[in-house]
């Protein structure tokens, strides 16, 4: 039983979460987080992982022992400020990893078959004066994945029909019948295709840099569906214009919702909104497992999904 008004929602939530939300809970809304504190005597916080949690906002309700984020990456949390002071903190995993990976296929086969541009050949009648632009087959290719964690793993099974040959790399070797690499950049020399799913922290800030990309080579593809600051978005932009990269689909950048302009005008991307778990039913599922994760909290029981900080 989670008792009425003593979770503060910090953030705006798309109608289909703030309708789970308001099914299960009575709460009170700081819908920007930047705003004056309401009234209340909050023991919670439920948020979501496009909403940066701001650590001044939690040092004005000390009373407040446990974060809830919707989502799997919680590098929109205070963590340093969570972990001194004890504050519990939960997050989404696996839920979403159904539609991340549904989006992170079709990302691929957009990209390697120019579909968007294809589209639009199509409308602007263009097909009518000359044929549309060869393109590039998966099959055969080397897909590598950085970070080979719940959203890797499930992406390499579903890329496993697709007769390519699979690798990656991370922290840890796992036992997994895929090629290990120990960094990114030997990664990237191997694959023609580098997809990024690992979380955003101080270790891959910024980590895919120009080396990188030049180890990816001009036939490779960059797919982007983990965090914008895992990638050098600057020296990204130059590979691109330089074509020293063959592409990139990026569903996250460094500056959401308004991501470098250069991006938006060159041919060789494939660009969406930060739309990884963006469907109707993942997004229930995520509202429902954060508040199922309030509800432990309440009842005194380990929290189902705990981050550990
Ligand atoms: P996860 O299960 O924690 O997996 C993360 C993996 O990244 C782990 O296997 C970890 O390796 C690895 N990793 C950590 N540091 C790394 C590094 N320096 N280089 C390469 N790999 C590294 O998380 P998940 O559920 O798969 O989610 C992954 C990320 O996807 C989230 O953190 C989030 O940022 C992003 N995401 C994006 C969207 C979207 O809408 N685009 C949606 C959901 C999630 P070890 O196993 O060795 O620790």
């Amino acid at each position: 039983m989670i008792p009425v008004n003593s979770v503060l929602q910090v953030g705006q939530f798309p109608e289909i979460m703030q309708m789970e939300i308001d099914k299960r809970l009575s709460t009170t809304k700081l819908l920007d987080p930047q705003g004056a504190v309401p009234d209340g005597n909050f023991t919670a916080i439920l948020t979501r992982s496009n909403t940066t949690l701001p650590q001044k906002l939690l040092e004005q309700i000390p009373t407040v022992r446990m974060v809830a984020t919707c989502g799997v990456g919680y590098d929109n949390l205070p963590l340093d400020y969570l972990r001194v002071n004890g504050i519990k903190a939960s997050n989404t995993p696996g839920v979403l990893n159904d539609a991340v990976c549904e989006l992170a296929i079709g990302m691929l086969f957009g990209l390697l078959r120019r579909i968007p541009e294809a589209q639009e050949f199509v409308k602007s009648t263009a097909w009518a004066k000359a044929p549309f632009t060869i393109t590039t087959t998966l099959a055969g290719k080397c897909v590598g994945i950085a970070g080979m964690g719940r959203i890797g793993q499930d992406l390499a099974k579903r890329l496993e029909p697709f007769k390519v040959k699979l690798a990656y790399t991370g922290p840890s070797q796992k036992e997994l019948p895929y090629q290990y690499f120990p960094d990114i950049k030997s990664l990237a020399k191997a694959s023609d295709v580098l997809f990024l799913a690992c979380p955003a922290n101080p270790e891959t800030e910024k980590m895919v840099n120009s080396e990188v990309l030049q180890a990816l080579g001009p036939r490779g593809y960059l797919i982007n569906i983990s965090r914008g600051n895992v990638v050098d978005e600057a020296a990204l932009l130059v590979a691109l214009q330089q074509k020293t990269i063959a592409g990139a689909a990026l569903d996250v950048f460094e500056n959401e919702p308004n991501p470098n302009v250069g991006f938006l005008n060159i041919d060789n991307v494939l660009l969406t909104p930060h739309i990884g778990s963006a469907t109707s039913e993942t997004r229930q599922l995520m509202t429902n497992l954060a508040i199922d994760n309030l509800e432990a909290f309440y009842n005194k029981k380990p929290l189902l999904t705990e981050v550990k900080n």
